[in-house]
C-alpha cells in the first residue's frame, strides 16, 4: 500500500523530469529572493538560465551550517515575512540557533512526506501512534504528529521521558506505534525490564521509527527483543523539513530518500567530488520544494551511502544506507580516525553487556569506555567481569585499531537521556 503511489513509484525517466522541473523552479526562486543566493551567484558569474540539466546542479554553490547561522534570523526567507506559518530551530548544541521558516505548503508537504512513510512501515489509520520525542522548537515531534494525523492515527503527543507515565499511556490507550531516539528507546527497553512488563504480552506495540541521531544494526536488534516490536530508521534535518526526509519501508534494507523533494549528491568531504556508486562520503541535500526556505546543496556533515538497487517494495525512490554518524563525530585518537559507531556496535553486539555506555577521552590522548552490565549479568563472579572487561578491549582494539580502558559499570550507573545522547565527552589536554 502506498500513500502516494504516483509520486513514490514514478519511473526513473519521469522522476529526473520533475526534479529538473522543481531545480529550476527553486534556482529561480532565490535568484529573485534571497540577497544571500543573489551574491553568490554574481560570484559565480551564473544565472538561473544556467541550469539546463541535473547535472548542472553541481555548478550551484554550496549552504553549510554557518551560512544559516550567519543569516539568523530570517535571512535566508524566500516568501514575504507575513506569508510565513511556522517556526522552528534546529536543537545545534553551540552558538545561535538555526531558524527554519516553514510556509502553508511547506507545513502540508513536510506532513505528506511523514505519511508517507508511516505507510510505508505498514502503519494505518487506526494505529495509535504515541510520539515520545521533543514537542517545541524542534521538528521531531510536531512534523510527525501532523503526518500521523494525515494518515488517521490517533496521536499521543506524550513528549519524552517519564517511563512510568510513557506506559501507563501504553497501556490505557493500547499505543501501536512509538516514535523516539534510539537511547531512550534502549532506555525505555531497560525500565520495561526492571518493571516486569513483558511487552509482547502486556501491551500492543508493533513499530517503532527510531532516528534523531546515529544507531547501529546491533542496537536495533537490541530495541526490537526489548520492546517486542519492528524498528524502523527515520532520518531527517530541520533543514529539510525535519523527519520524513528519508524512512524505512518494510523491508528494512535502507531508507527511501523522497527524491521528488530532494536532491541527493553524496560527496567526497575533502575533494567536493562525488564518490564513486554506492560508496560513502557526506550527505548534500537540496529541496525542490519548500517554499519560504529553500536551501541549494545544503551540507549535512553527515556520512552516508546511496543504495542504488531497486527495492522489494516498488518505490522508486532510491535508498540510504543508515547514517554512520556525523563528519564532526569522528574522534582522532593518537592519529586514529574513530567514529563513535564502531564502538557501539562491539559493545551492543555482546552479549552480558547492558544498554547504555560512555565514551570518555581524558589526559593527552586516552580513551575509556564505560559501559552497563545487563541486567542478568550484573552480580557474576569477579574472574567473569574481568574476562569480559579483556574480551571487549580486544574486540574493541580490532575494530578502532587502539585499546581503550574498559570500564564495565552497573545497570543504570549512566547518564540516561531522553532527546539526543551525549556519547562523548572529551577532557583532553591537547
Ligand atoms: P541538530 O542538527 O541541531 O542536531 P536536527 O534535529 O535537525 O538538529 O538533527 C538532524 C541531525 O540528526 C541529522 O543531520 C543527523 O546528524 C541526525 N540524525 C537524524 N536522524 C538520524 C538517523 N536516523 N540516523 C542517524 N542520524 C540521524
Ligand atoms: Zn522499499
Amino acid at each position: 500500500m502506498f500513500w502516494d503511489e504516483t509520486h513514490e513509484t514514478l519511473p526513473r525517466p519521469d522522476l529526473e523530469r520533475l526534479q529538473l522541473q522543481r531545480l529550476q523552479e527553486t534556482v529561480r526562486r532565490v535568484f529573485a529572493r534571497v540577497p544571500f543566493y543573489q551574491r553568490k551567484f554574481n560570484d559565480l558569474g551564473l544565472t538561473p538560465e544556467a541550469i539546463r540539466s541535473l547535472a548542472d546542479l553541481r555548478r550551484l554553490p554550496f549552504t553549510t551550517n554557518a551560512d544559516l547561522r550567519a543569516n539568523y534570523p530570517a535571512g535566508l526567507l524566500a516568501v514575504p515575512y507575513d506569508q510565513t506559518l511556522r517556526l522552528h530551530t534546529s536543537s545545534g548544541t553551540t552558538g545561535k540557533p538555526k531558524a527554519l521558516f516553514f510556509s502553508r505548503q511547506d507545513v502540508n508537504n513536510a506532513a505528506e512526506l511523514c505519511a508517507r512513510a508511516f505507510i510505508a512501515t505498514g502503519v494505518r489509520a487506526g494505529d495509535v501512534f504515541q510520539n515520545m520525542m521533543t514537542y517545541g522548537m524542534f521538528t521531531g515531534a510536531l512534523v510527525t504528529h501532523y503526518g500521523a494525523e494525515k494518515v488517521g492515527c490517533l496521536v499521543i503527543p506524550a513528549g519524552p521521558g517519564n517511563s512510568e507515565r510513557q506506559v501507563m499511556l501504553m497501556r490505557d490507550f493500547g499505543s501501536t506505534v512509538i516514535h523516539l531516539t534510539p537511547s531512550y528507546a534502549l532506555y525505555l527497553a531497560t525500565f520495561l525490564e526492571k518493571h516486569g512488563v513483558e511487552p509482547r504480552r502486556d501491551l500492543q506495540l508493533r513499530k517503532a521509527f527510531v532516528g534523531a541521531e546515529p544507531y547501529t544494526e546491533e542496537t536495533r536488534r537490541k530495541i526490537e527483543e526489548g520492546l517486542g516490536l519492528d524498528v524502523y530508521n527515520s532520518y531527517g534535518l530541520s533543514e529539510m523539513n525535519g523527519p520524513g526526509v528519508a524512512f524505512e519501508c518494510e523491508q528494512k534494507q535502507g531508507m527511501h530518500l523522497w527524491e521528488d523533494h530532494f536532491l541527493v549528491e553524496i560527496l567526497d568531504p575533502e575533494t567536493d567530488e562525488p564518490v564513486p556508486e554506492g560508496q560513502s562520503g557526506e550527505l548534500v541535500l537540496t529541496t525542490l520544494c519548500r517554499e519560504a526556505m529553500p536551501l541549494l546543496r545544503y551540507r549535512t556533515r553527515d556520512v552516508t551511502a546511496l543504495i542504488t538497487a531497486p527495492c522489494a517494495c516498488g518505490r522508486t525512490h532510491r535508498r540510504l544506507h543508515r547514517i554512520t554518524g556525523r563528519a564532526d563525530d569522528m574522534l582522532i585518537l593518537r592519529g586514529v580516525n574513530i567514529y563513535p559507531q564502531q564502538i557501539e556496535r562491539v559493545l551492543m553486539a555482546q552479549p552480558g553487556i547492558g544498554r547504555n555506555y560512555l565514551i570518555e577521552l581524558t589526559g593527552l590522548d586516552e580513551m575509556t569506555v564505560k559501559v552497563e552490565l545487563a541486567e542478568a549479568g550484573f552480580g557474576g563472579q569477579v574472574e567473569q567481569l574481568i574476562a569480559l572487561q579483556k574480551k571487549l578491549a580486544e574486540k574493541l582494539r580490532a575494530e578502532i585499531l587502539c585499546k581503550p580502558t574498559v570500564q564495565l559499570v552497573p545497570p543504570g550507573d549512566l547518564p540516561v537521556s531522553e532527546g539526543k545522547a551525549k556519547r562523548v565527552v572529551d577532557r583532553r589536554q591537547l
